[in-house]
């Protein structure tokens, strides 16, 4: 869609996870978007495709929204590419959004690359904040997007073409509870055509079972990473989480050099997590990784680099050498014990 001057509204994207639950990154969007919907003056707006759909209403009108327009249909029981790119792309030109968010997820950023390119519009991937923008233009949005394993940010906006796309990280917004007094429920009929399947589904996706981690309602987390420098110096950290009764969790470095299994990650594409403290072993204070854990209450690191970015999220900084300082812990527990 390339006339900009026509589209009106906010969307949301807000996918039904494992036909079952409402997608909480979706959730938190809707927060987001409640707030710039106020400041364009313009409603908000849930998109929802799934079985039963009916069912996830209720959950979603307690976000923000002002309107939800639905499909519901036993095609729609898993996301699958073809069947959603064209009930949402033909939504989008029906209603002619002028912004639409989208969960980034499996299905959320796969669907979003699909519209856009239907749309010919742009997408910015993974941001993390939007903000309204006046410089280049009248309130165009203005998307943060990180590089570089989050070493460089860049500010993008899509100037002409709408509606103005993007995938958010999950944990980048908060949850809001907002009722609001009118909302508009639109069901949309399903219809789609079975021959314009390229693929057929033979049996129901199944989930391999992760190890489930505990990470995220601990109290006391402690975090090891690159800096360690060993598998070794990494497994004393067990202990300590044994003597402390703390979780241990990590960067996804451990996890690639084979010292700490994955689903211990710490980070935005690992567990965020809200403890009363967390200490850092040797973590450099990359994005994908201060952005699971902002929410913990008090932040010690350790790094021998004074200059290390995880100590401008850190309410405590120590420079020094982490294995001296996990030894000497050690230590003082082992005759504790
Ligand atoms: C799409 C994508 C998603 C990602 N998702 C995540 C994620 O969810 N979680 C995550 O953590 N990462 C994630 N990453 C990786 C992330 O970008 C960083 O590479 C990673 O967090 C860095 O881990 P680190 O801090 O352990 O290692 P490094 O960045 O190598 O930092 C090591 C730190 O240790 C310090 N150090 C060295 N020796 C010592 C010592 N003896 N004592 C104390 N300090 C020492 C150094 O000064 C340095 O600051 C992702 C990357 C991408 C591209």
């Amino acid at each position: 869609m390339n006339e900009k001057d026509d589209s009106k509204d906010l969307w949301v994207f807000t996918e039904i996870k494992d036909h079952e639950r409402v997608d909480e990154c979706a959730l938190e969007i809707l927060g987001k978007a409640r707030d710039i919907a106020d400041k364009l003056d313009q409603k908000l707006v849930s998109i929802v495709l799934a079985l039963d759909a009916e069912q996830y209403l209720s959950t979603i009108k307690d976000h923000g929204v002002d309107k939800i327009i639905y499909f519901s249909h036993q095609d729609l029981k898993h996301y699958h590419e073809r069947i959603f790119t064209k009930l949402i792309h033909k939504l989008v030109e029906k209603y002619t959004p002028s912004i639409f968010l989208f969960p980034s997820t499996e299905a959320g950023n796969a669907l979003a690359a699909r519209v856009a390119y239907k749309c010919r519009t742009g997408l910015v991937s993974d941001v993390l904040n939007l903000e309204l923008d006046d410089e280049y233009g009248n309130n165009l949005l203005l998307t943060d997007k990180p590089a570089y394993g989050g070493n460089i940010h860049v500010k993008i906006t899509c100037p002409s073409k709408r509606p103005q796309m993007c995938t958010i990280t999950r944990g980048t917004f908060n949850k809001r509870k907002i009722r609001k007094s009118t909302i508009n429920i639109v069901k949309e009929k399903y219809e789609f055509e079975r021959n314009e399947l390229k693929i057929k589904i033979l049996g129901a996706p199944t989930r391999k079972d992760k190890p489930s981690s505990t990470l995220s309602d601990a109290e006391f987390v402690i975090g090891g990473g690159q800096g360690l420098g060993s598998k070794d110096n990494f497994e004393k950290l067990y202990d300590l989480a044994k003597y402390t009764k703390g979780k241990l969790g990590g960067t996804r470095r451990p996890i690639l050099n084979g010292w700490m299994p994955e689903h211990l990650q710490i980070g935005i594409s690992g567990e965020s997590i809200k403890p009363k403290l967390y200490i850092s072993f040797g973590i450099s204070g990359a994005i994908q990784h201060i952005t699971g854990i902002t929410d913990s209450n008090i932040i010690i690191s350790i790094n021998t680099d004074p200059n290390a970015s995880i100590f401008k999220t850190s309410d405590y900084c120590i420079v020094a050498d982490a294995n001296e300082i996990l030894n000497e812990l050690l230590e003082y527990y082992k005759i504790e014990e």
